[in-house]
């Protein structure tokens, strides 16, 4: 695939231009890509495999994971023209592959996620035509059972599809393959195929099996030969141009710029206190307590906390009285003056570039490092055990919701912890999951402006 500036070239067709098939991604398409089609397609991409993790993390049936992935695929990996979907598919799958394939952990990762993606999409939005094909394409050694074999095993079909679930046999369910039963342990095991001289016969809607098997050992080899030519010649040959946007994407915050405050939020000093406990996600909170008991936060404290609050709403004249009330106590009204006043004006773009200063997202937040003496951080990531668990309680996570919490964290879901955390104590679903600590206060006020304002009107946050 050849990067290139600026303008969008139409590829030559390919294999993978066959609209009707799921493209199998074997080889990088010959074509032309603008470098922001090859950061953008990869971004849209990776909102659906997000999407597809979280939804798996939060142990979504079957069905709903179904409907999930539908809905998460229409609503990003669109064009505005019809013929580049394929395109943008297929592009985007062999940018992430690049992003993807340079460590064990982002590896697999990115495998298991685009194998779900793969099954959901192999049942969903393919015909049993286009099925065929894939399977002919993948050299499947299966043949489907022919019309007169069928007629002559169709009752036992019948029976083994009627105890597995309800009776239905329509046209396309009476596709059936015959595979040596040991191929497909799992259906044996679970008496979920009809066995008949050493051959399980396989229906169509549970060959998916088959191919999402065939296509994780390709997509598996792909990775490791992709991570070798990115160690051996891309990284370098690229470093100027892709080599950044690669080892940014896996990273970058996908929601929506919370460096400016929206219009309801405008938090004052009077109401900080109250606004914190109620509604900062416990990173905030740790940062407000250690700032009020100690009146001194270290650099990484200063910013992830300054720039949250800035995005609150806190004006630039209320924050620096706020942070100049806390460490006077500490280092003196004039040094706070003369060293730190610079970095929070800094911060609100009156001093230097502003472009940087945005406040932190949680991807962001969980891949720092504190050290010793550090408050920032996730304490979902960077606190013990025991002391997650002892400032959730004080937070008022109940004690059953506290046990799933834990157990996201153990399994490092830390954002999916945050928001387990948020929806025991607002009582209230958050199907979007936690990305931001400031989408974590702006949920959290709506929720508050709802119940106690049913009528939709806004109200100021320091009445609540
Ligand atoms: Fe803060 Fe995000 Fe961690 Fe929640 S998940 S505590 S919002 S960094």
């Amino acid at each position: 695939m050849e990067i290139v500036k600026p303008q969008w070239k139409k590829p030559p067709p390919s294999a993978n231009d066959a609209a009707s098939t799921l493209p199998l991604y074997r080889s990088a398409p010959s074509l032309e890509v603008r470098l922001e089609d090859f950061e953008l397609y990869a971004i849209d991409r990776l909102r659906v495999l997000k999407g597809i993790s979280d939804g798996l993390s939060r142990g979504k049936r079957p069905e709903e994971m179904e409907k999930l992935v539908d809905d998460l695929w229409k609503e990003h990996m669109g064009h505005p023209l019809p013929s580049e979907v394929t395109n943008k598919d297929i592009i985007s799958h062999f940018v992430l592959r690049l992003v993807y394939c340079r460590t064990e952990e982002l590896r697999k990762w990115f495998l298991s996620n685009e194998i779900v993606l793969f099954r959901y999409r192999f049942l969903d939005d393919y015909p049993d035509e286009a099925q065929r094909l894939l399977m002919a394409e993948l050299d499947l050694p299966y043949k489907p059972v022919t019309t007169a074999e069928f007629e002559g095993v169709k009752e036992k079909l019948h029976l083994v599809a009627r105890s597995i679930g309800p009776p239905k046999l329509t046209e396309s369910d009476a596709i059936f393959y015959k595979v040596p039963f040991e191929e497909v342990p799992e259906l044996v095991a679970g008496r979920r195929v009809f066995i008949y001289k050493g051959y399980a016969y396989v229906a169509m809607n549970q060959v998916v099996s088959l191919v999402a098997t065939q296509f994780r050992g390709l997509l598996s080899k792909a990775l490791v030969l992709t991570n070798r030519k990115w160690t051996s010649t891309i990284r370098e040959q690229e470093k100027d141009r892709l080599t950044p946007i690669v080892e940014a994407l896996c990273t970058s915050y996908l929601g929506p710029d919370y460096s400016q405050p929206k219009e309801f939020a405008e938090v004052s000093i009077k109401d900080i206190d109250q606004v914190a406990k109620s509604s900062f996600p416990l990173c905030m909170r740790h940062l407000f307590e250690k700032l009020r008991e100690d009146h001194h936060l270290k650099h990484g404290g200063r910013m992830q906390l300054g720039l949250f609050l800035k995005g609150v709403g806190l004006k630039l004249d209320d924050a620096l009285a706020f942070w100049k009330a806390e460490f006077s106590q500490k280092v003196g009204a004039e040094r706070f003056d003369k060293e730190y006043a610079y970095s929070i004006r800094h911060n609100y773009g009156r001093e230097g570039k502003r472009t940087d200063y945005t406040p932190y997202s949680c991807q962001k937040i969980i891949s720092s490092t504190p050290g010793v003496g550090d408050h920032h951080g996730c304490p979902y990531r960077h606190f013990s055990e025991e002391n997650l668990k002892a400032a959730l309680s004080k937070m008022g996570v109940n004690s059953g919701a506290l046990e799933n919490v834990m157990d996201k964290v153990r399994n490092r879901h830390y954002q999916l912890a945050c928001t387990l955390t948020f929806e025991s104590i607002h009582g209230s679903s958050n199907d979007a999951g936690i990305n931001h600590p400031n989408q974590y206060f702006s949920d959290s006020h709506e929720i508050f402006k709802s119940k106690n304002n049913p009528s939709g009107q806004g109200e100021p946050l320091g009445d609540r």
